[in-house]
């Protein structure tokens, strides 16, 4: 436990002398400048991270049971950088460019969306000091005028996946939500579900299955980044 505090202080103080330097060339003035921005126009949102192929609008012809699913790029990028230092180093600033670089990957949505970020394991909000998917759907949803974020989906546990196979970890996954007793879906909405990382894909999973027994079927999928390679 003191180690973790340790990490967290050095890491905060870190964030408090050098929250405005550009993650990707260094420059001072925002936490990812435009420019590294606009460099980042190699993303892979028409790729579905759950058979590892190509598709167009999100929309994979193979994993027919998947709702459309964009992201900004590949976990070995500076994307997955990026994520790294906002979550775990609790750099609040990086909130901000991540979900424009989201936004620009997502599609045009012609109906109000309500964004349902995955909830987090409460120790691991505490620890960081930030709610990093909340704070993301947050920022994300201030780009529109018509848009919100519900916290629909809640943790029924809060254990760690510790699975190491993807079967366990989907298991685990499913146990880990449920859905928000105060939630009622409405009609001509998009709900847009969002986490950070798809690594085995089993959180999203267990969260589509929760969205769809509750009568959602309008759902898109963002994530952040996704791994290619595994
Ligand atoms: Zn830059
Ligand atoms: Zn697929």
């Amino acid at each position: 436990m003191d180690f973790i505090v340790k990490i967290t202080t050095k890491l905060n103080f870190f964030d408090l002398i050098a929250p405005h330097t550009c993650r990707g060339c260094g420059h001072i003035g925002e936490a990812f400048c435009d420019r590294c921005k606009k460099n980042l126009k190699t993303s892979h949102q028409n790729y579905c991270p759950n058979c590892k192929t190509n598709n167009t609008n999100g929309k994979c012809k193979k994993c027919k049971n998947l709702p459309p699913i964009f992201n900004v790029g590949d976990r070995n990028s500076i994307v997955g950088a990026l994520i790294k230092d906002y979550k775990y180093n609790s750099v609040r600033a990086l909130s901000k460019p991540l979900a424009e670089l989201l936004d620009n990957a997502l599609p045009i949505i012609n109906q109000p969306v309500t964004i349902i970020p995955l909830p987090t394991i409460d120790s691991h909000i505490r620890q960081r000091g930030l709610d990093h998917t909340y704070l993301l759907a947050k920022q994300l949803s201030k780009r529109h005028h018509n848009w919100s974020v519900k916290k629909a989906i809640i943790r029924a546990n809060n254990s760690i996946q510790v699975g190491s196979d993807k079967k366990t970890r989907l298991t685990q996954a499913n146990l880990a939500y449920s859905i928000n007793p105060k939630f009622k879906p409405e009609k001509n909405i998009t709900y847009l579900l969002l986490d950070d990382v798809w690594t085995t894909g089993a959180s999203i999973r267990a969260g589509i299955k929760i969205l769809k027994e509750n009568d959602i079927n309008d759902i898109v999928v963002g994530i952040l980044a996704v791994s290619r390679l595994d």
